[in-house]
């Protein structure tokens, strides 16, 4: 299973940077996950657009869906030439009503489900992964993924900390967590998202093999992050990196 990073930034990007997104690869598969601005261009260093077997958008803020209006017309070019003939299954939330009605309207290349139809527990199969959501805390609605194959990847979205994050990261390989700020943040972020020490404490608590942070506002200094993650964790702990490729 391999991860690679497309964008790390929130909730807008550094110099010739991408908001949040991510390509995971296994078995031959490859999904998206998350689509902030600038994450098509950079997949496309990656794969073709007919490789791509599905997209999940943990939640509706537009540094993680902004390139769904991009990849759109991608697909559609795709079919009209006949480089493929299909839709690409999308998964994502309901909420807020404007942005879920108008990327629900995307029926020429998009099939889209609705997690929050999915009953509980809330398990799909896709792309010949396991694939499991749980709702996070955030102001909209947002879900953390788990993805199952030949390793176990969980991935926050944003969220403030919760125990069933904990849990679906039990015998994770990697937990991609999002870690929007330091310490001196904690009663800003509270309601809404992790600082880097609540990620690396709740991968202690969750037993996860490794712990990867995103989600970096740009003014930060990215080694303080780190380092307050790596005291929660009590282990190295890695930052993503746009355009890097980790074997999980
Ligand atoms: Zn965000
Ligand atoms: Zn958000």
């Amino acid at each position: 299973m391999k991860l690679t990073v497309l964008g790390c930034w929130a909730p807008y990007p550094r110099v010739s940077g991408a908001c949040s997104g991510y390509l995971l690869q296994d078995m031959g598969r490859n999904l998206l996950i998350d689509a902030g601005n600038g994450v098509l261009s950079k997949m496309l260093q990656h794969i073709n657009i007919e490789e791509l077997d599905g997209v999940l958008l943990s939640h509706l803020h537009p540094d993680h869906i902004m390139d769904i209006y991009c990849l759109r017309h991608a697909i559609e070019s795709a079919n009209r030439e006949g480089r493929i003939n299909r839709t690409v299954p999308l998964y994502m939330p309901t909420g807020p009503t404007e942005d879920f009605t108008r990327i629900k309207g995307f029926t020429k290349a998009f099939e889209v489900q609705i997690i929050d139809e999915i009953p509980e527990p809330k398990k799909i199969t896709l792309a010949g992964l396991k694939i499991n959501f749980v709702a996070g805390k955030h102001n909209l609605p947002v879900y953390s993924i788990s993805f199952e194959g030949s390793k176990k990847l969980v991935y926050s979205g944003d969220t403030a900390y919760n125990e069933d994050l904990i849990k679906l990261t039990t015998e994770a390989d990697l937990l991609l967590c999002e870690a929007s700020g330091l310490d001196k943040d904690t009663d800003y972020l509270k309601e809404n998202h992790l600082t880097a020490r609540q990620a690396g404490q709740l991968a202690a608590a969750a037993g996860a093999k490794r712990l990867m942070i995103t989600h970096f506002y740009p003014e930060y200094v990215l080694s303080e992050l780190q380092r307050q993650a790596e005291e929660g964790f009590g282990q190295i702990t890695e930052l993503a990196r746009e355009g890097a490729t980790i074997e999980i």
